[in-house]
Order: C-alpha cells, then sequence, then structure tokens
C-alpha cells in the first residue's frame, strides 16, 4: 500500500493543484494532501478556509485526504506513514528549488523518496499567486479555480 503526501500552501486551491491531486490517486493508493500551517507568507485564506475548500473541491475521490501540519514535511509524513511525497513541476524555473527540497527531505529522511508529476500543459501557467492577483482586480478566474474557490475569492476581495 503506497500512502503518499502532497504538501502545499493552496492559497487558494488551483485546477493546476487538483489536476496534480487526480493524477497522483490513480497512481498511488492514498494522497493526504498536507496543508501548510505556519506560513511565513501570510496567506489570504485562513487555514480553515483553505481545508474546507480541498474537501469540497476533492470530494469525488474517495482515496484523498486533507489534513494540516507544521514543521518539517518529512516529520509529517513519519507521522502519518507515508514514504512518498508528491510535487509538481510546472516549468525549469520549479526544478531547482524542487530538486533543492526533494534531496534536502531525502537526506533528511532515507526511506522517503518525491514523486513528480508534470504539469497539464493547459495549467503550466497556473499558481495562487496569479489566481490572487488576477481575482484582485476584480477580473475572472473561472478557468483558474473551481466555481467554490471562485466565490470565496469574490467576497475575500470584495471586502
Ligand atoms: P508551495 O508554497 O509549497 O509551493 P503551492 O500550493 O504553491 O505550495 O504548491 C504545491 C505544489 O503544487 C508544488 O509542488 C507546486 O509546484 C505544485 N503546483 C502548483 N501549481 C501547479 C500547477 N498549475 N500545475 C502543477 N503543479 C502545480
Amino acid at each position: 500500500m503506497i500512502k503518499a503526501v502532497y504538501p502545499g500552501s493552496f492559497d487558494p486551491v488551483t485546477y493546476g493543484h487538483l489536476d496534480i491531486i487526480k493524477r497522483a490517486s490513480k497512481v498511488v493508493d492514498e494522497v493526504i494532501v498536507a496543508i501548510l500551517k505556519n506560513n511565513s507568507k501570510n496567506p489570504l485564506f485562513t487555514l480553515e478556509e483553505r481545508v474546507h475548500m480541498l474537501e469540497d473541491t476533492t470530494e469525488e475521490f474517495p482515496n484523498v485526504k486533507i489534513q494540516t501540519f507544521d514543521g518539517l514535511t518529512v516529520d509529517f509524513a513519519r507521522s502519518v506513514e507515508a514514504k512518498v511525497m508528491i510535487r509538481g513541476l510546472r516549468a525549469v524555473s520549479d526544478f531547482e528549488s524542487e530538486m533543492q527540497i526533494a534531496q534536502t527531505n531525502h537526506s533528511l529522511d532515507p526511506d522517503i523518496d518525491t514523486m513528480f508529476f508534470t504539469t497539464s500543459l493547459e495549467y503550466a501557467f497556473l499558481s495562487s499567486t496569479i489566481v490572487r492577483e488576477v481575482a484582485s482586480y476584480g477580473s475572472d478566474v473561472s478557468n483558474m479555480v473551481p466555481a467554490a474557490v471562485e466565490k470565496m475569492l469574490r467576497k475575500k476581495y470584495a471586502r
């Protein structure tokens, strides 16, 4: 049984993340989407909001679970007995930092390996930062995030 952790900020979750979650859920037995609690990035959405939007948008995948964590990702993976980390690669620019993270994690715990999924072309440009930027000007993000997330973004920026 292969259990995998897909860590990230998910601020907010995008179609790019969901594409990775869906594809990973077909390859491994269980995917734990792990939302980082202690985010120095000062997130737009609270942890509870991010949990809610991920639960809502991954409902259709029975082997996907949502959890939160702080501290090192390898410690979280160990605590849930997962030996695989899932990460997405959008462009060459992601490669350097992702390789560094994967090698650090592997040196911290040699039992843990990282599995990379290359992004589907239609989502290659997508990031949570881009979504927040576009939504903050009141522009349409319906091709970037699910309707429920779009609604939450609209509420945030209406204030
Ligand atoms: P972090 O703050 O850890 O980078 P993110 O929520 O931004 O967290 O991303 C989590 C993971 O999802 C990362 O591996 C990132 O490369 C991947 N990811 C983000 N956007 C996309 C996308 N559009 N397509 C594929 N993977 C993506």
